[in-house]
């Protein structure tokens, strides 16, 4: 059998994907309330549309900006708003938020009568990705109306989808694939003429051959959608390491897909775009898988945004055995969680808690300059030297060892023997390096 396609470096963490990737997509019951941060994405912040008491409908706008890089937030329910004030989000940073509490009972989402898709303009597309509020779903939350607006002069000729979902535990993006094929092929050629790209590549981990199988068969007779397997390896899915290993080409440290005439988007945002479109539904709930050996009926669940992570868990049967961790995404990049008040986000792909059998609490000790972290390094790195830097606060040094291209995938922490976070440290570096520039 010929070699999969893949990137170099990376790792082999255990994937775990089997507590739930058999679960059909179900959906979460209704929390007793909703709270949305009227920011969810990379850009400018939301101002809120309504006031405490106002009634609001499921899927109306209450939250939107005039910048370009910003994305509107909807109610992902029927109901009256209880409160607006600065909570924490997932990050612990503290967010302008809308409370909502819901109706008793939930109206149906009313589709609409959309446009023949294959008529749509690349701006009417875009046009229809920003009052959706559409960011990326993998968890980078950019929003994408703006992703669809490359530079005159960088043309892409391909849309790659990430339908790799490297990280451990998650399998949301697996079962969209199975359960809504032709919705995401659907949504992935909008997203291709939105750009005017030649073609569509669907790049699929190997340990998910019954989703490429799905594609295939109803992506057969399509000239311009391709179907191509990559080696199972964490982090294949990450926008540098797909596009090399799908197109050979690499995105200049510091430049983006459009370098090379790439645009990456995940599964989600492409069937969220074909709702867009097609219906005219806002990204107002979306599907997240709820695992580990902490939960006790792992599945995927599709909630809307705003619940908290209580209420999902609570969907799952509660919590079972000794969970010692929570986190809120994959357990790579996902944010450690300190207690289940935080609320699902439009970049949300997983909860995933952890027991204490399974997690390595190891203490941090010196490094044994072994360089295991620099051969995972899929950005050929060299995370010793950027984490040495900033126990010594030498910003410069920090910077040089190229603590700026590092996109904190973890490789480097995951495979240390000395159990060194690297990302701890690399965060800390990029702050103070940005705190510099800033002076
Ligand atoms: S240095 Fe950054 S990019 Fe390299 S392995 Fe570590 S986290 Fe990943
Ligand atoms: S993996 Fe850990 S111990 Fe080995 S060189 Fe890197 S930082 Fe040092």
């Amino acid at each position: 059998m010929a070699e999969l396609k893949t990137f170099k470096g990376g790792i082999h963490p255990p994937y775990n994907k089997e507590l739930a990737s058999g679960k059909a997509i179900k959906r979460a019951p209704v929390p007793a309330e909703v709270i949305i941060p009227l920011s969810q994405h990379i850009g400018a912040p939301n101002e809120p549309l309504v006031k405490e008491g106002d009634r609001v409908e499921l899927g109306q706008v209450i939250g939107s900006s005039e910048a370009f890089v910003s994305a509107p937030v909807h109610s992902s329910v029927a109901g009256t708003v209880k409160e607006i004030a600065d909570l924490p989000n997932f990050t612990g940073a503290k967010v302008k938020s809308v409370v909502i509490t819901p109706d008793s009972s939930q109206p149906e989402f009313a589709k609409k009568p959309g446009k023949d898709l294959d008529s749509l303009s690349a701006e009417e597309i875009r046009g229809i990705a920003k009052e959706a509020g559409l960011v990326g779903m993998g968890g980078a939350a950019f929003p994408t109306h703006v992703k669809l607006t490359p530079p005159a002069d960088k043309p892409v000729d391909t849309v790659i989808i990430n339908a790799c979902e490297c990280e451990p535990f998650l399998t949301c993006d697996h079962r969209l694939m199975l359960e809504r094929t032709e919705d995401l092929i659907a949504g992935a050629k909008l997203l291709k003429a939105a750009v005017g790209a030649q073609k569509v590549i669907f790049g699929v981990e190997a340990n998910k051959m019954d989703a490429a199988d799905a594609l295939r068969a109803k992506a057969s007779g399509l000239p311009d959608v391709e179907v191509e397997i990559l080696e199972v390896k964490y982090p294949e899915g990450a926008e540098k390491m797909l596009i090399f290993a799908l197109t050979g080409r690499k995105v200049p440290p510091g430049k983006l897909p459009s370098e090379v005439g790439c645009l990456v988007q995940n599964v989600g945002t492409a069937v969220a775009l074909f709702e867009a479109a097609a219906w005219g539904k806002p990204l107002y709930e979306r599907v997240l898988t709820v695992t580990g050996p902490g939960v006790r009926e792992p599945g995927n669940l599709l909630c809307a945004i705003g619940t908290p992570i209580s209420a999902l868990i609570e969907a799952c049967g509660g919590l079972v055995g000794n969970p010692t961790k929570l986190i809120m995404g994959g357990p790579m990049t996902g944010w450690a969680q300190s207690d289940t008040s935080a609320s699902v986000v439009k970049g949300t792909s997983g909860v995933v808690v952890l027991t204490a059998d399974v997690v390595d609490l190891g203490e941090e000790s010196e490094c044994v300059r072994c360089g295991k972290c620099i051969e995972a390094c899929p950005m050929f790195l060299s995370p010793n030297y950027i984490v040495q830097a900033t126990r010594r606060a030498q910003w410069d040094k920090a910077e040089m060892w190229g603590a700026l291209d590092c996109f904190e995938c973890g490789c480097c922490s995951f495979s240390c023997p000395a159990y060194i976070p690297h990302v701890s440290y690399v965060r800390k570096a990029k702050a103070e390096i940005a705190a510099l520039k800033k002076k």
